[in-house]
């Protein structure tokens, strides 16, 4: 089966001429699916051309199954695909807008060792379609519309490693920002990677002024290979080129993030280590505490610790913040609230 949120205004154009249809019914049903409304839930569409559609695409991709709420205002989505697969998004709600925090696989299979996405795999890549849906559904239950958008901000940070479903990203971010669509401007769009280089190196080439956040959390390949087993593919140096060239090819300035972990990367030499790596081109070091995992050993650097290598790093010239943690409350961490689920679901298969 097909998934109709895959296609563009045109792909979905021809799509409805070759079913005998007038070309203005694509428009009206591209219009309903930015609505987030269903095949069956689009009451000026025929019911013969819905049904002919119905024969080759489902109609409910993507359904939001469980919704948590922090008392900050943050929400976390378990959503189901329709073929019963979980996957999970954040919803943070800041004073300029509000962003989505997206899903590009289910599971993820680069086996970070912090991480709970990973814990069960990777099951397979989202299609376009799936990764825009999340966005349209939410928007949907905040009562937005295309035109009103109620998402201002998307971040490619859920469960999965974007640039390992390369072509799916590049076709989600062609259609999230295209006009026809949703609209949402490159600039307000971040991408996160484990440090794909040859990929990096291949989205500086799109042109599109998205935001590069690297998931660096080591300021040495020895350090990394121990929490992160890409690195034993591409070295922290090869990272750090690649992300200049992105910054070459787009202006934007890139975002290291660093997962701070106790007796693991936090002490004095590894600011300093990282001040030399990231100094010198227009970057920004995101220190974050770790979220602890239950299915995980290691813990998050104490608050006091976690200063003194803010100020270690600023003090070196780097630009850095500390980033607030949201949503402790709920299961914050990528991949908590969908290893909950399929949890429970084993449990009740199991009882
Ligand atoms: N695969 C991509 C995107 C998904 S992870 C990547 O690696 O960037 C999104 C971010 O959350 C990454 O920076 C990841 O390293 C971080 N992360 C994962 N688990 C975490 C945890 N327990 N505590 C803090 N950050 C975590």
């Amino acid at each position: 089966m097909e998934i109709l949120q895959d296609l563009s205004l045109n792909e979905l154009q021809k799509v409805v001429e070759n079913l005998g249809e007038k070309p203005y019914r694509a428009k009206q049903i591209f219009e309903n699916l930015y609505l987030g409304k269903n095949l069956n839930e689009m009451t000026n569409v025929p019911k013969e051309l819905k049904e002919k559609l119905l024969e080759k695409f489902v109609d409910e991709p993507i359904k939001i199954v469980e919704v948590q709420k922090s008392s900050d205002g943050t929400q976390k989505f378990a959503y189901k695909l329709f073929d019963g697969h979980i996957i999970e998004g954040v919803l943070m709600c800041y004073s300029y807008g509000n962003t989505l925090c997206v899903s590009t696989q289910v599971g993820c299979a680069m086996g970070c060792k912090f991480c709970a996405s990973t814990l069960n795999g990777m099951a397979r890549n989202l299609s376009a379609g799936e990764i825009l849906s999340q966005i349209l559904v939410v928007n949907k239950l905040l009562g937005g519309t295309a035109k009103k958008r109620q998402i201002t901000n998307v971040v490619l940070m859920g469960s999965g490693e974007p640039l390992e479903n390369f072509e799916n990203v590049c076709k989600f971010l062609f259609l999230a920002t295209s006009k026809d669509g949703i609209n949402i401007s490159a600039r307000n769009i971040s991408l996160s990677t484990c440090g794909i280089v040859p990929k990096i190196k291949k989205l500086s080439k799109l042109g599109l002024p998205i935001i590069l956040t690297i998931s660096l959390h080591a300021p040495n390949d020895e350090i990394r290979k121990t929490i992160m087993p890409i690195a034993n593919k591409y070295s922290v140096k090869e990272i750090v080129d690649a992300s200049k060239i992105y910054f070459n090819a787009t202006g934007r300035r890139v975002i290291f993030e660093y997962a701070l972990i106790e007796g693991v990367n936090d002490t004095k030499e590894c600011a300093k280590e990282l001040s030399k790596l990231v100094k010198g081109f227009p970057s920004h070091v995101n220190l974050i505490p770790l979220n602890p995992v239950e299915e995980r050993v290691l813990k998050a650097t104490t608050r006091k610790k976690a200063e003194e290598f803010l100020k270690e790093l600023t003090s070196l010239g780097v630009s850095a913040t500390i980033r607030r943690t949201i949503g402790e409350d709920i299961d914050g961490a990528c991949g908590q609230l969908r290893n909950k689920i399929l949890k429970q679901t084993q449990d009740e298969k199991s009882s």
